[in-house]
């Protein structure tokens, strides 16, 4: 038998650079925006005053290539300036949900709109520049940190980057870097840790100040401290905006306006933390785990 075993590895272990490359691919592709069939319409218009309102109609979702859709029939309706929390089991959907209102992906079948228009008829880089991201990696470059938290708005000045910075608990920590916001960051400069990296993020988007705010398990990489600080920012971030939070802790779970919970069926249940745990159903049987 031994002298199958090297060849199963090697197998094993190719098929598992093959997939590892396709998913780099894949966001490579997504943070490039060259999603491919991702294009402006030709009677695309600009978003130009967004109050936040987040409608799906009826929206099933299926990724190129795969049988079965990942999102079935959604529909939900986020009015502006809403704290929403989506929670469901891993794998459910959630992130995918989510990636569908920058339009990273077109539906497979239904609707999405933000204010009332199909973002398939909404000017690309109008509708991203409405939406503000945090997910669990970030994406930093090699540079340094300044220019790191302008690529949430490119051209913008030093005073209102220190500003934003301020605003996302950054300022401090970058101060104490010896270059400080020119320090050099990424491969060949200073390491980061996980809540510095993620108050960078945070800052770019104060930086960017978008009406619609996505947070995709932005504190659950980071240990207590860290996570604490993050999550006073957060807070701040989402004020006054439409915001989609994805999260295990429950202190925000139970703060939110309203809870809608994911399954494979869609939207099973929503309400408040309250009205859910006196139903006593899916979000329940969660809320206990
Ligand atoms: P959640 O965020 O709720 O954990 P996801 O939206 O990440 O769920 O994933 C839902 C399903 O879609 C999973 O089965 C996952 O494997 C699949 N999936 C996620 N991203 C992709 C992709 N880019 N291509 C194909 N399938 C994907
Ligand atoms: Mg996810």
């Amino acid at each position: 038998v031994g002298f199958l075993v090297e060849p199963m590895q090697k197998l094993t272990h190719m098929s598992t650079q093959f997939q590892e490359g396709i998913t780099g691919f894949q966001r490579f592709m997504d943070i490039m925006n060259l999603q491919p069939d991702i294009r402006n319409s030709n009677r695309a218009e600009k978003l130009t005053d967004v109050s936040g309102r987040i409608e799906f109609r009826n929206v099933t979702f299926r990724y190129e290539n795969h049988l079965s859709p990942v999102l079935r029939d959604v529909t939900l309706r986020v009015e502006p300036g809403q704290f929403v929390a989506l929670v469901g089991p891993s794998g459910a959907g959630k992130t995918t949900l989510c990636s569908l209102i920058p339009r990273f992906y077109d539906v497979t079948e239904g609707q999405v709109l933000v204010d009332g228009l199909d973002v398939r008829q909404a000017d690309l880089s109008s509708l991203r520049s409405k939406i503000g991201i945090v997910q669990q990696d970030v994406y930093l470059f090699a540079g340094t940190v300044i220019d790191n938290i302008r690529y949430g708005k490119p051209g913008a000045g030093e005073e209102e980057i220190i500003e934003a910075a301020k605003r996302a608990n950054a300022h401090d920590f970058i101060m104490g870097l010896a270059e400080g916001y020119h320090t050099e960051i990424g491969q060949r400069g200073v390491m980061l840790s996980g809540g510095q990296r993620q108050r960078l993020s945070i800052a770019r988007v104060f930086l960017k100040d978008p009406p619609i705010l996505i947070l995709d398990e932005a504190t659950s990489a980071l240990d207590n401290e860290s996570e604490s600080i993050v999550k006073d920012s957060l807070d701040l971030l989402s004020k006054g905006r439409t915001t989609i939070v994805i999260a295990h802790r429950l202190s925000t779970i139970r703060g939110a306006d309203r809870i809608l919970v994911l399954s494979n069926e869609g939207i099973a249940e929503e309400g408040t933390h309250e009205e859910l745990m006196e139903r006593g159903s899916v979000y329940a049987q969660l809320y206990s785990k």
